[in-house]
């Protein structure tokens, strides 16, 4: 059993963007990432201080924007506005969940194409599904990475994605058919699930329920990769039952120290190419 370590993963890609970051610096361009984050919700104040530290450490500017929890969808509109227009800024993202007073639609759409660090704007979320080049979500990104850095080809394998979100579950199957997977997609509505998962080469979860894949349910030898962040007990775990699946797959990516340090890792990127891009 192999562990895809997002530890060792993140910390590659890093030093990268460090030497690209480095480069911009030295001619006095300073790639800078906005994050507009509204309320108190520990785990979104948890990600955004994750987000900060990995700017820091990067050397990119940083801003972060807290809206109160009541704001109002104008007020959210007019941060957003602001940030398109901010020079100092290549990198927008609104950390979601948004109370369920706002319309994220509406938020994410508003934000400039060019500038959308997490990939879910219309335009980069069609461009993903063209094959065509644009910032792609985070985390299915990360774990894309993960895969090709660990030497795993997934060309002509059986892909199933538990999880059809537009933040994961979909651009993932995007990603691993645009890689030759042949991809199934489960969700709450699919019949038999462990039919599906137990012939999965390879297996996303991506459903935020902990240790719902349970060893029973997996493939001798298959790939697991386990998006979940779950908070049990002040503990994070993943979707996957980790300590005994990992008797029976190949390789797996554990939580914390897997995908959730390639997510952060993978808006760096996608914050100093808009920055390359706008410097020109
Ligand atoms: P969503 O809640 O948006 O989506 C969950 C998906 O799981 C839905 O498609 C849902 O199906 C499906 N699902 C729920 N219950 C079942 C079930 N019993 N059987 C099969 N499918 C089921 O979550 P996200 O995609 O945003 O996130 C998923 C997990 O990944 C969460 O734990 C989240 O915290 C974590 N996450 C981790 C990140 C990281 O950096 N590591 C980044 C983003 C998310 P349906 O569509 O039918 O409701």
């Amino acid at each position: 059993m192999h562990i895809l370590d997002g530890k060792v993963l993140s910390a590659q890609v890093e030093a990268e963007i460090k030497q690209r970051v480095d480069k911009m610096l030295a001619k006095g361009q300073v790639p800078g990432l906005e994050v507009i984050l509204v309320g108190e919700d520990p785990a979104s104040q948890l990600y955004v201080g994750n987000k900060e530290k990995a700017c820091a450490r990067l050397g990119l500017f940083s801003k972060t924007v807290r809206l109160p929890e009541n704001t109002t969808q104008e007020k959210l509109e007019e941060a957003i506005r602001e940030a398109n227009e901010n020079p100092a800024v290549h990198g927008v993202l609104v950390q979601m969940p948004l109370p369920g007073h706002l319309d994220a639609n509406r938020a994410i759409e508003l934000i400039l194409p060019d500038k959308d660090a997490d990939g879910f704007h219309n335009v980069n979320f069609g461009k993903l599904l063209r094959g065509e080049p644009g910032p792609v979500a985070c985390t299915p990104q990360g774990v894309m990475y993960m895969l090709k850095a660990s030497g795993i080809d997934v060309t002509g394998m059986d892909a199933v994605v538990v999880g059809r979100s537009n933040i994961v579950g979909k651009p993932m199957a995007v990603l691993l058919m645009h890689q030759n997977a042949t991809v199934t997609i489960c969700h709450s509505k699919t019949r038999n699930l462990a039919a599906h998962t137990r012939r999965a080469d390879i297996l996303v979860a991506a459903i935020g329920k902990p240790k719902f894949i349970t060893a029973d349910m997996v493939k001798k030898g298959a790939v697991i990769v386990d998006v979940g962040m779950n908070r049990v007990d002040g503990k994070f775990c993943g979707d996957v039952d980790f300590e005994h699946v990992k008797e029976k797959a190949n390789w797996i990516s554990p939580v914390p120290g897997g995908v959730g340090r390639m997510t952060i890792a993978m808006l760096m990127t996608n914050t100093v190419n808009a920055a390359e891009k706008a410097f020109g």
